[in-house]
């Protein structure tokens, strides 16, 4: 039995699966802010979850961690992350190892929603395929022959930093112009409040006073075809497809499958990134391409969690 764990800024998703990929049992819980807290939320969600399903805790053979930023994963350490700013080179699998006495392993959350979509998701159809995943910045996996891909040290497909305009604003990275800048949720609620006052008709205008503005609101103005809604997710959709025709160009896939909070808008999002792709991608790799959102976002990522932690307890088992 294995657990796996996903902890974005907003949510923390734990299960346990057996090596079949049969979830057990499965949690949702909020994200504490400090890095103390999310190891105390880890080790109850883990209480949590054996004793729903009347497991003991020596059931458990590995935990897998995808974290949301940058991670360490030979030493167990999450470097950075945009979303926990009090993980900073932060021991997060000894911790959680030093407490339960079970082997962690840690990951991206990206490489994790990957793992999941090409065990138990929607990639398991595909032997190429890329994800993407939009939020609050955008990150990326991708699966080549069969095996997910991760680089060097476990920091591939930092898609989000694939630069779009030379002269564009600077980054958080360092960096110019860089995609998420103009795609991600943050680029959406950027592109309202600096357009706003063009818009004086606009339904969004009672969002901006004293409410923090949202994707997802912005998103369910366009639904019901707000100009600057519509407008906003159409351009932020448009730096999309140029980015996405980029890796098309690179990895020739046989799907593009979307994940993150944004992707709940792939019915508005995926058509006008085909147009795109069509515009700028090279004739004889962009045709057959599918386009997708991530089948259940919530158990996904934390499965692929889990299945990293069993081939690599595995893998170190034998070796
Ligand atoms: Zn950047």
């Amino acid at each position: 039995m294995f657990l796996g764990i996903d902890i974005g800024g907003t949510n923390i998703k734990g299960l346990l699966t057996d090596k079949s990929g049969k979830i057990l049992s499965f949690k949702e819980i909020e994200t504490p802010g400090s890095a103390k807290e999310i190891d105390d939320a880890i080790l109850n969600l883990m209480e949590n979850l054996a004793t729903s399903v009347s497991v003991s805790k020596i059931d458990i053979e590995a935990i897998g961690i995808g974290a949301a930023g940058t991670v360490d994963r030979t030493k167990g350490q999450v470097i950075t992350s945009p979303n926990i700013p009090s993980w900073k080179n932060y021991p997060l699998a000894k911790n959680i190892e030093k407490k339960t006495g079970i082997k962690v392993f840690i990951e991206n959350d990206v490489t994790v929603a990957c793992a999941g979509g090409w065990w138990q998701g929607n990639g398991s159809k595909f032997k190429n395929w890329i994800m993407i995943a939009l939020g609050t910045g955008i990150g990326g996996g991708v699966i080549i022959d069969n095996k997910i891909y991760t680089g060097q040290t476990g920091s591939s497909m930092e898609i989000g930093h694939m630069t779009i305009d030379i002269n564009g604003p600077r980054c958080s990275c360092g960096s110019r112009g860089c995609l998420e800048q103009y795609a991600s949720a943050s680029a959406l609620v950027k592109y309202v409040e600096e357009n706003i006052a063009k818009y004086k008709n606009s339904s969004l205008h009672e969002h901006i006073a004293d409410k923090p503005l949202t994707a997802k609101i912005i998103h369910d103005h366009a639904i019901d075809k707000d100009e600057l809604a519509i407008e906003a997710m159409t351009q932020i959709s448009r730096y999309l497809g140029l980015g996405v025709a980029n890796l098309i160009n690179i990895f020739n896939p046989e799907a593009v499958i979307l994940g993150g909070g944004l992707s709940l808008a792939h019915k508005f999002i995926i058509p006008i990134v085909k147009d795109v792709v069509k515009e700028h991608a090279l004739k004889g790799v962009k045709e057959k391409v599918k386009y997708l959102p991530i089948k259940d976002q919530s158990k996904i990522p934390p499965l692929g969690a889990a299945r990293i932690a069993m081939d690599r307890y595995n893998f170190e088992k034998k070796s």
